[in-house]
């Protein structure tokens, strides 16, 4: 997931609140995400048994984890991807390119409208049958 510097204004103080599915895994993103994005690749598709994941990416300083810790799972050297150890629900992705961020499955947020993507990445890996965002949606 390449990330675009759009650093939230200082301004932002939203926080958006989100859980897994159960909701024992809650947590908290204050401010802007730095970027929202599709991602395509195999690897999201298979950790989520859905053709693609939207992410948001924040700084770690701007999530807070409020419920029960996550567990872990190494998907590729230096990444992490995170989840409910109770309903399985992705939640977080961490990895060493993307050094001091959290990325968090917009659709676990409870107000996923307000995250809206603007760019899709990994699309070489794409399923023909899935849909790209249009031209509109930027
Ligand atoms: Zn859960
Ligand atoms: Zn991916």
């Amino acid at each position: 997931m390449p990330r675009c510097l759009k650093l939230a204004p200082m301004t932002d103080t939203t926080i958006h609140t989100g859980r897994c599915f159960c909701g024992e895994v809650r947590f908290e993103a204050r401010g802007a995400p730095r970027f929202v994005s599709n991602c395509h690749c195999e690897s999201c598709r298979r950790a989520s048994s859905a053709p693609s994941v939207t992410w948001a990416g924040f700084a770690d300083a701007q999530v807070t984890l409020t419920g029960a810790s996550l567990r872990g799972y190494a998907s590729s050297p230096g990444v992490i991807r995170s989840f409910c150890g109770a309903c399985g629900s992705q939640i977080a992705f961490r990895g060493e390119r993307w050094a001091g961020e959290t990325h968090l499955t917009v659709c676990a947020f409870d107000a996923p409208e307000t995250l809206a993507p603007e760019s899709d990445h990994f699309e070489a890996e794409k399923l023909p049958w899935s849909a790209l965002l249009g031209a509109s949606h930027r």
